[in-house]
């Protein structure tokens, strides 16, 4: 629970944010722009992450450690059309392969097991799509891996990462939201496959905000 004062700045932050993005995406129209531009957002979730270790606060988080990968992941818009678009440019073979993974996992999700099933992008303990990877997880952060391996309800994180974090998202989302752009979060492996079957998805996305 935030006090009063870390609320109003964060909104401040987010509404600042937001007006940014708002106005980039205005004086660059076209959806090619509209979804490479979430990209911006990752960098800078990354160069937060990267201040925290050059202040001395090094998180736990390392490749090969996966504990999170199967908590439920939620991506805007522009971040499942970006991670589809980067697929599709890639290998053929690779592409059926996660296609095949990404219905599995909604398959799944479906049943409602007691345990979630891992990300559908987790190979061998690694992200596969990690340089496309959404905000979501790239705010995750702790610095405890034995709090993440035990599932433990509180995980020692830095409030400032966390709020620096919100502030890029959720003003980033409210940017696209001024601009026309429908923001609703999804859950990742819907809304990948989603962009992945429907060839028109983006064009649809940019289309119906300036319609
Ligand atoms: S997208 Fe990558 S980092 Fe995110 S949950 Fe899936 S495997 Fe983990």
């Amino acid at each position: 629970m935030l006090h009063a004062d870390e609320a109003a700045a964060l909104q401040a932050s987010i509404e600042r944010v937001g007006a940014r993005v708002a106005a980039e995406l205005q004086a660059n129209p076209g959806v090619a722009y509209a979804v490479a531009f979430v990209g911006n957002l990752h960098r800078g979730i990354d160069q937060t992450m990267a201040q925290a270790a050059l202040r001395g606060e090094p998180v736990a988080c390392r490749a090969g450690c996966a504990s999170c990968c199967s908590l439920r992941v939620e991506v805007a818009p522009a971040e499942a059309l970006l991670i589809a678009q980067q697929l599709r440019s890639g290998p053929a073979d690779r592409l059926e392969q996660l296609l095949q993974a990404l219905r599995q996992q909604q398959f799944l999700l479906g049943q409602g097991g007691a345990v979630r099933p891992p990300c559908a992008f987790l190979q061998d303990a690694l992200c596969s799509i990690y340089p496309w990877r959404p905000a979501g997880c790239r705010k995750a952060h702790s610095f405890s891996a034995t709090a993440c391996q035990s599932a433990a309800a509180e995980l020692p994180q830095d409030l400032a990462i966390t709020l620096a974090a919100e502030a890029l998202q959720r003003g980033t989302a409210l940017g696209y939201r001024q601009h026309g752009l429908d923001g609703a979060v999804q859950e990742l492996s819907a809304a990948v496959l989603q962009a992945l079957e429907d060839d028109m998805a983006a064009s649809r996305w940019y289309a119906d905000a300036i319609d």
